[in-house]
């Protein structure tokens, strides 16, 4: 049994059963035993690979996205580039170094990464240690100096925990954690349904809400709409709220028992777009996109920059180049499932790669899609 398990079964026989947030949250936030906090989960030898770690040329579109957003924000002299979960550092890193194909843009850049755990900040400190840019950490994204800002948040939002509800009979009941008859982790649920929740639904479906995502998007809109910039999320997820399970767990690149072994393996969600649409829209600021990854990065140029990289390389790395660029784009592997939106303050009309939302589309109940 892990350590953690131990915690959650003392918590459980003191409190009773815990809400999917609170399980989630303490597998991977726990300080001392939780999953990120504990170790760098990231790469071949670790649990999953994601995008900036299967390829320099993901890092490198995002950082001319960033360079070319300041360009269309009129080149203000200081903006902060936020990342959010920058993992190993790695997107940053190669964010910077294509960021200096825009003049005056390097010089205007202050770094922050938001960040929470120890063994990542090590790994991100080491990474940028070359970048040539000093780098502030923040546990939260409310201790970012005030001023225009660009952010970057790529499978960071998928790592917050959910929480869920079950349709039966009276309503939805939110599923908790327990033990079972047998003393092993088990799902249940909470006896009365939340009256709160009005909308319909089957029996037996289930509906996710990721209320520390649909905060924190909300301050980051906050921000943009009153200091001026733009936010860039990337991860996987639904563009249309709908009802079901995504809670999964994998650790060494499997599918997992997201029950099994609390803070050894990662557990994520999937993110709903629509849902961060609408805070954004609340917030005033003016949506772009979504589309999904493959449309996004083959509309930033991912063919000509592999290309590129081709004309220097081995044809062994040749071969490498392009499989990374499927990999990435291809629909049958990241490029349908993970999902692009951007928001920003109201005044810009436009960033790379995405089509702004009509402002009259934002304000009705149905968003413009492109995909
Ligand atoms: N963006 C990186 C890593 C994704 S993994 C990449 O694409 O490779 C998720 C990242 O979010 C990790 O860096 C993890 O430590 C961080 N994280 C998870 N929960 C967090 C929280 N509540 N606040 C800040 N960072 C968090």
């Amino acid at each position: 049994m892990t350590p953690l398990e131990r915690e959650i079964r003392s918590i459980i026989a003191a409190e009773g059963p815990i809400t999917v947030e609170r399980f989630m949250a303490l597998a991977l936030g726990h300080p001392r035993f939780g999953y990120y906090p504990t170790r760098d989960p990231l790469g071949a030898a670790g649990d999953f690979t994601t995008s900036p770690e299967i390829s320099q040329m993901f890092g490198e579109l995002l950082g001319l996205w960033a360079a070319e957003t300041w360009s269309l924000m009129g080149r203000p002299p200081r903006v902060a580039l936020v990342e959010l979960g920058p993992g190993r550092g790695t997107l940053m890193a190669d964010a910077l170094r294509a960021a200096r194909a825009m003049p005056g843009f390097p010089d205007a850049l202050a770094i922050h990464l938001v960040e929470t755990s120890p063994a990542l900040r090590s790994a991100q400190e080491r990474t940028l240690a070359r970048s040539g840019h000093p780098v502030a950490w923040h546990d939260r994204f409310e201790t970012v100096p005030e001023g225009p800002a660009i952010i970057l948040a790529n499978e960071f939002f998928d790592a917050l925990p959910v929480r869920q509800f079950v349709r039966a009979e009276r309503g939805w009941h939110e599923r908790l954690v327990g033990l079972a008859q047998d003393d092993a982790l088990a799902f249940g649920l909470a006896p009365d349904p939340d009256a709160r929740i009005r909308i319909p639904g089957n029996a037996g479906e289930v509906i996710e809400i990721n209320e520390p995502a649909l905060a924190i998007v909300g301050q980051l809109a906050g921000r943009l709409s009153r200091d001026g910039g733009a936010a860039l999320v990337i991860d996987y997820g639904h563009l249309r709220t709908a009802p079901g399970d995504t809670l999964q767990a994998v650790r060494s690149h499997q599918f997992a028992d997201p029950l099994a072994d609390p803070g050894e393996a990662d557990l994520t969600a999937h993110v709903d777009f629509e849902a961060l649409a609408r805070i954004c829209t609340q917030a005033g600021t003016r949506l772009h996109g979504p589309t999904t990854q493959g449309e996004f990065l083959r509309t930033l140029g991912i063919e000509a920059r592999a290309n590129q990289l081709k004309r220097r390389a081995s044809p062994g790395q040749a071969a490498a180049i392009d499989a990374a660029s499927r990999r990435l784009t291809d629909p049958t592997q990241m490029g349908t499932l993970f999902k692009v939106m951007a928001f920003s303050h109201p005044g810009l009309p436009s960033v790379p790669g995405l089509i702004p939302v009509p402002a009259k589309a934002q304000s009705g109940s149905e968003l413009e899609t492109t995909c």
